[in-house]
């Protein structure tokens, strides 16, 4: 099975809120709602690949030493494998404009699990509502 190298990004504003994107119409998995990312371009290292889609998707800029590294998804969808590295990232410059994205939303951890998501990212919530929580 093709493997899929994508990465990820939970944006954390400074009331504690996290910032999903609703996909665009006509791509897969349309209407349900992701942390930011993209695929890792060949050659690319996982933050140079935030920077490039934060600044093509959200219209901002960021640095690669304000990217954490959190946890992985790892998902076996029917045609391929996803593995996803979510980082969290707290200081960028810039207001988000969802230029890609159908819209963009900033939750609160404990309501990130009210918006349907695909499934891949759905076992990254409760690993950072504890994050969130300074658990
Ligand atoms: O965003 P893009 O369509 O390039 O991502 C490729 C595939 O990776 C998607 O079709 C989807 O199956 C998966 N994906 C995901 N969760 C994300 C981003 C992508 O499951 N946050």
């Amino acid at each position: 099975m093709r493997l899929l190298l994508v990465v990820a990004v939970a944006l954390v504003d400074a009331d504690g809120r996290v910032l999903i994107a609703q996909r665009p119409e006509g791509k897969q998995l349309a209407g349900l709602w992701e942390f930011p990312g993209g695929k890792v371009e060949p050659g690319e290292r996982p933050e140079e690949t935030l920077i490039r889609e934060l600044r093509e998707e959200l219209g901002i800029e960021t640095k690669a030493a304000c990217l954490a590294p959190l946890t992985f998804a790892s998902h076996a969808y029917d045609d391929f494998h996803l593995l996803m590295p979510l980082y969290v990232c707290r200081r960028w410059e810039g207001l988000v404009q969802p230029r890609e994205h159908q819209a963009l939303k900033w939750v609160r951890p404990a309501a990130l699990a009210d918006y349907p998501m695909p499934p891949a990212d759905e076992p990254l919530i409760p690993v950072l509502v504890d994050l969130l929580a300074g658990f």
